[in-house]
């Protein structure tokens, strides 16, 4: 089984902004040239069910749909990260990494787990998280996931609506660039800065 260094379980607007920023990090960097990472996600981000008008840098009008493939491509330009179409339905700490299993029972590994499946609910069995009620909304229905700039414990972040912030596109976007940047830190022992000219 290929094992991954990291797994970023949800390809909505913050995983897939977490995907760029890393992506453009081990395109740029000798250091990380061997890293590999893959996204898992279900095919239902929040934003597929906006229309754009407010996003910094997004043509106004630009449809959820259409925000989302176009990112999906940014990522895929670097030829780094591997798509998944899988929900993820249990996730299993091992000593060495993470057993990720998706709901049509095929396995995968990872060394270090990002998530951003967003806050409508947790029901990934498994890992035992810090998880408790998304404060920034006055549904209570929302979750979040404990964490101390965007660490939720030993190979495991969060980012976008699950690391409890706003539920807006350049937030959420934010808090995935901004995690890549601290893996990357992790990695390394340096914080990369990614800066094309
Ligand atoms: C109707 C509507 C209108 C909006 N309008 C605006 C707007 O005008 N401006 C603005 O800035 N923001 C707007 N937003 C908010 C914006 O879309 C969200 O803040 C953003 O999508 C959240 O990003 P995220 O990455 O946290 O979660 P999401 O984008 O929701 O991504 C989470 C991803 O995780 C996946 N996932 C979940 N569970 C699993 C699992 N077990 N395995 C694999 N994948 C999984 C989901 O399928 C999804 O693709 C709007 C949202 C809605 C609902």
């Amino acid at each position: 089984m290929k094992k991954y260094d990291l797994a970023i379980i949800g390809g909505g607007i913050s995983g897939l902004s977490a995907a760029l920023i890393l992506s453009a990090g081990i395109k740029d960097n000798e250091s990380l040239k061997d890293k590999t990472i893959a996204i898992f996600d279900a095919g239902g981000s929040d934003a597929l069910k906006a229309k754009f008008f407010n996003a910094p840098g997004v043509k106004q009008g630009t449809s959820g749909k259409k925000a989302i493939k176009k990112l999906v491509e940014q990522v895929q330009s670097y030829g780094i990260a591997k798509f998944h179409d899988s929900r993820i339905s249990e996730i299993i700490k091992g000593e060495d990494g993470f057993i990720i299993k998706s709901k049509k029972d095929k396995e995968y590994s990872a060394t270090n787990l990002l998530l951003a499946t967003g806050f409508r609910s947790w029901d990934i069995k498994g890992l035992e998280l810090p998880i408790k009620p998304f404060t920034r909304t006055t549904n209570n229905s929302r979750v979040a996931i404990e964490h101390t700039d965007y660490k939720v414990s030993d190979n495991v972040f969060v980012c976008g609506l699950l690391a409890d912030v706003s539920s807006h596109y350049p937030i959420v976007a934010g808090t995935g660039a901004q995690v890549a940047i601290n893996i990357m830190h992790e990695w390394t022992g340096e914080w990369i800065v990614i800066h094309d000219k």
